[in-house]
């Protein structure tokens, strides 16, 4: 028998792994929202996280807004954006140019999604891409061609994955196979949808290993203190919030009390999917950062201490109104 390697022993490289902080934005829908937006990227810029996603709505409806809010990101601020993509109803052409655009203005994570198919039920246009596989694919290839621009780098490439059943999925087992079929094709990583029971994400994760699934897979996590936040979820991800959570919420005599049973109910849920091994917590904030943080207040993250994450002056309200014109 070989002895065990040097590397497996390394005492920095035996023990846990740090734990990955990231939240999700969107983009701002006018001027007054920029500005409220700016202040909670302020905000969650002194927590330091890993990186924040910002949202990308099906058919690039606002790729003006993304991508002028990407790129202030970069410029303005330390924090490093994942840029969600979505490819339903947009040709490889369309989508090779978005991508270079995001390339171009540095980002280096990109989130390949479908996004949602069109409610009227529209037949997508001839030629469009079907699966976030086929856009995953397509960033790789951007990618080769660029690899020289790159550095001969990587982009972080990340899907979507479900712990409760997508719902035009006619199985959990088959969305386990459509998340290793998005591993094969270049996924480094995982985002999971919105859940409300610990028990779906480790169940997520015992099914995802078993399949041979090796990517990480990052529990997102929702501030549950919006009663009318967590109806509306329930309408457009088909995850239906735990009626116990919704009747302790309703009962709550004060705006101060919801927040308090919603941030406890959070924590707990995030504790529980770190007890089952995530790797990171994904915070969707509605680009609001007082529950964000109050939640993670209370998780205390095993985080390392990054030096030299200065932060830079926060931006003027007029160069946030213009973001939203
Ligand atoms: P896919 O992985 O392509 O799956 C879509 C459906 O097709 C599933 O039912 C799957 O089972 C099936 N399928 C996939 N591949 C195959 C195949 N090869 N053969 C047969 N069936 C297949 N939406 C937005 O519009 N903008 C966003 O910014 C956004 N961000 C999101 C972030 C996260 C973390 C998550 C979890 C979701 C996000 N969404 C967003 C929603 C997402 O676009 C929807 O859930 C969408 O319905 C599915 O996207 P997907 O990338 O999982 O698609």
């Amino acid at each position: 028998m070989s002895p065990p390697s040097l590397i497996d022993t390394h005492p920095n490289l035996a023990g846990a792994a740090p734990v990955a902080l990231s939240y999700e934005l969107f983009p701002p829908r006018s001027a007054a929202a920029a500005e409220s937006l700016w202040t909670t990227i302020g905000e969650l810029e002194a927590t330091d996280p890993d990186y924040v996603s910002v949202t990308y709505g099906a058919s690039g409806s606002n790729r003006g807004t993304a991508v002028e809010l990407i790129n202030r990101l970069v410029q303005e601020t330390t924090l490093r954006p994942l840029a969600h993509l979505t490819c339903v109803g947009n040709s490889p052409q369309e989508l090779a140019e978005i991508i270079g655009e995001l390339l171009d203005v540095g980002v280096r994570g990109i989130l390949a999604l479908r996004g949602d198919q069109p409610k009227d039920g529209a037949t997508p246009p001839p030629g469009s891409l079907r699966y976030a596989q086929d856009l995953i694919e397509l960033i790789r290839r951007v990618e080769q061609r660029r690899s020289a621009l790159l550095c001969a780098g990587k982009v972080a490439v990340g899907v979507a994955a479900y712990p409760a059943r997508h719902p035009e999925s006619p199985s959990e087992a088959h969305d386990i196979e459509v998340l290793l079929a998005k591993q094969r094709s270049g996924a480094d990583f995982a985002i999971t949808q919105v859940f409300f029971h610990a028990e779906q994400y480790a169940d997520l994760l015992t099914r995802a290993r078993r399949a041979g699934v090796t990517i990480p897979i990052i529990p997102g996590v929702m501030p549950l203190i919006s009663l009318r936040r967590l109806a509306r979820l329930g309408e457009l991800t088909g995850v239906e919030p735990a009626p116990e959570l919704i009747d302790r919420l309703a009962a709550a005599d004060t705006d101060a009390e919801r927040t308090r049973i919603g941030v406890r109910a959070t924590v707990d849920l995030a504790n529980a999917a770190l007890d089952a091994g995530a790797p990171g917590i994904h915070l969707y904030t509605f680009n609001e950062h007082a529950a964000a943080l109050d939640v993670l207040d209370k998780l205390a993250l095993p985080r390392p201490h990054r030096h030299g994450a200065q932060r830079r002056p926060a931006p003027s309200a007029a160069t946030a109104g213009q973001l939203a014109s």
